[in-house]
Formats: C-alpha cells, structure tokens, sequence
C-alpha cells in the first residue's frame, strides 16, 4: 500500500461544526468559530492578541504592514525556509537579508545576526524550523539593543515552546499556519499573534480591507470607513468551523504525532551511532512538536538514491528547501550576509519522513530505511 509523504487527518467533528456555521446563517469571517479559534490562541498561547487568517502567507504579509517597512528597509531571517517568508516582505519592496542557519537546529543562527543589521535592518524574521525553538533569548536582545522588531514565523510552531514560552507568542508578531500540511489544519488557513499591544488596532484594521470595521461592531466608533491600507485576509466560517474541530484535539494530536516521532527517533540511533545518517537535534530547552522528522544523509548522491529507494516500495519521502538566496526570485529580491554553507549542505542532505495521523504504516518505513542501509 502506498505510503503518502502526508494525508491530512480529521478529528470527526469537522463536519458537524461546518453543518452549525451553515445553520448558523453567518459564512463570512469573523463569527462564532472564528471567535472561538482566537480565544482558543490566545488562551493558549498566550498571544495578547490572536486572528484568524486564510494562510500563513497572509499573516506574514499582515507583519510586513505592521513593521511599517518602506523600500529598501532590509528583514534578517534564514534562507532554510519556505518562499513566504521573504515574500511577505519582498512585497513592501524591503530586502530579506539572509544568515546561514546552525547546524544542530538547523534554525537561524542567533551569533551571525548582529554582523548582518546595517543601518536600514529594521526586522529579524525567525523561522522555528520543524517545530523547534530558534534562540530566542539572543535573538530578542540583539533587537532590544538595536531597536529591531522580531517576527516569528511560527508555521511549523503550533504547540512548541521555548524556555516554557510557546512559540508565536515571544515576538512582537507571530504567524501561524494550518495549511494540511501542519499539525493542525483547516486545509488553507494561519493566524497572526499579535503580542505588542500597540500593534492591535492596526492589525484588526488592515485584516478588513484598512476598514475600522471591527472598532464599529465593538460600539467604539459610529461609522465604518477606509482608514489606512489593508487586505482581506480573513477567512470564512466554514473554515473556522473545520479549525475549531481541529483545536479541540490540539493536546491529543499533538502527543500522538510526539509518539510517531519518538518512535522513528529510536529505531534510527543504531544508525545514527554507526555514522550512517544523522538525526534531529532538539536542545533540552526546546519542546518541539513533532511537526517533522527528518534524516540528515552523507550527500546530494546518496539522499537521491534513498529517496529513489524508498519509491520503489511506494514510500514518498521528500526533501526542502531550495535555499532561498539560490533561488531566481531570491537572487533578485534578497541578498546574503556571510556563507550560506550550512544552508547549503544542508539542503542537499535532507529527507522528511511520511509522519501523519492515524495510522501510517511506521514499520514500513523504518524497515525501508534499514534495507537501504543494509540491504
Ligand atoms: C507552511 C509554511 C509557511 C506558509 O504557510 P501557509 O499557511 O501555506 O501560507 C510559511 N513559512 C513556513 C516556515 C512554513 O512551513
């Protein structure tokens, strides 16, 4: 039986919630389940502020507003990570300016950022790559001294936490995303925290199309009208609905996908300790999520023969990133700070491991990678 790289999971209660926001009558955003998904983020995550989003994507876009970036500003953020990242930004005319990322967390590397900021560095976007913790700590004091937003994007982050902080809600603003993909999901969908206060207003205004229309329906103006620039990036009902389901099992997802996880962790250390393959390092400080389990190979050559290797017994894994500095649109929007070795090597050696709920076929897998050593 074929073994998918990802299936999106259901809790079973998706569709009842979908049936009540159609009997409720009200299908655009904002409405009961979307009131109850940010509830939900904020309580706990611990955002001062949590709203829904159609995408991740949106919400990076939404920080890029927010951070007020104009022309040739510049964001420090890795080039290990997905195209939105830079693009929220790109999209503002500011210049994503990429550091290479560590070697263990294969997040950004917190020592490179400071030789990075120039005079127009106005952001440091952290990526928590595969659900695990970039160095906050250093990271936001650099910002602190430099005067320097912080922006998480925490796609991969739901449920992890750093120092006992969750994910998403250390920054001044964070992204989430529940493409079905993520661990949580709603097939398209992402919410942007907002964790400085003094960001609220503007976020609820540019989110509705830069109407003050959430400030009207609260009581706190008598008119709605166009007051600053703005987007929709709010999603519908229907999709709050299939997010609210999802929440609930929020704790229950999570520690099913931590065993799937554990459980490729253990049976690859004998691998490991032999130095055929290296495995995924989480610091002690750091709780991840379970998001992804990858392998880190010796080469280019031999992740494309493992690859090839586990599709003839119709296992799909896959590997990421294209580095972002690599890549055409990175070359012309975006430009690097230092070597991007790490980014570099690690983007050859990579593979990610069919991890998904409920019951994949973990034996197969574990056994192909065996044969593939061993065999
Ligand atoms: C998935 C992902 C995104 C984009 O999320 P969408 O909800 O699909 O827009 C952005 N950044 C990272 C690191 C991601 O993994």
């Amino acid at each position: 039986m074929s073994i998918p790289f990802n299936r999106p999971y259901m809790t079973g209660s998706e569709l009842g919630y979908i049936a009540q926001a159609h009997a409720n009558g009200h299908l655009a955003g904002d409405g009961a389940f979307t009131r109850r998904c940010n509830a939900w983020l904020e309580a706990t995550i611990g955002a001062r502020k949590a709203l829904l989003t159609h995408s991740c994507t949106a919400a990076l876009e939404m920080c890029a507003l927010l951070a007020g970036l104009e022309p040739d500003d510049e964001v420090i953020m890795p080039s290990f990570t997905f195209v939105s990242t830079a693009n929220a930004f790109v999209l503002r005319g500011a210049v994503p300016v990429f550091v290479d990322i560590r070697g263990d967390t294969l997040n950004i590397d917190e020592t490179l950022v400071e030789s990075a900021i120039t005079p127009r560095t106005r952001a440091i976007c952290v990526v928590h790559y595969a659900g695990v913790a970039c160095e906050m700590d250093a990271i936001c004091e650099i910002a602190r001294r430099y005067g320097l937003i912080v922006i998480e994007d925490a796609a991969q982050g739901v449920m992890a936490s750093y120092r006992g902080r969750q994910l998403g809600s250390i920054g001044e603003l964070a992204a989430l995303s529940f493409h079905e993909t993520k661990n949580l999901i709603s097939g398209e969908g992402g919410a942007l925290l907002v964790n400085d206060a003094r960001h609220i207003e503007r976020a609820e205004i540019i989110r509705e199309k830069g109407t003050n229309r959430s400030l009207f329906f609260r009581g706190q103006v008598d008119k709605y009208t166009w007051v600053d620039v703005g987007s929709s990036y709010l999603p519908g009902e229907i999709i709050a609905a299939f997010l609210a389901a999802q929440i609930e099992h929020a704790d229950d997802i999570t520690q099913r996908r931590m065993a799937l996880w554990q459980r490729y962790h253990d049976a690859f250390a004998a691998l490991e300790s032999q130095g055929r393959l290296r495995r995924p390092i989480v610091p002690a400080h750091c709780r991840h999520n379970a998001h992804m389990y990858y392998l880190l190979l010796a080469d280019l050559d031999e992740r494309t023969r493992f690859i090839t290797s586990l599709k003839a017994r119709d296992i799909h894994p896959v590997f990421h990133y294209i580095p972002l500095h690599s890549a055409p649109a990175g070359q012309r929007y975006a430009r690097t700070h230092g070597s991007m070795g790490v980014t570099d090597a690690t983007s050859d050696r990579l593979v990610r491991l069919p991890l998904w709920l409920p019951d994949l076929d973990q034996d197969a897998v574990i056994g192909a990678v065996e044969a593939f050593f061993h065999g």
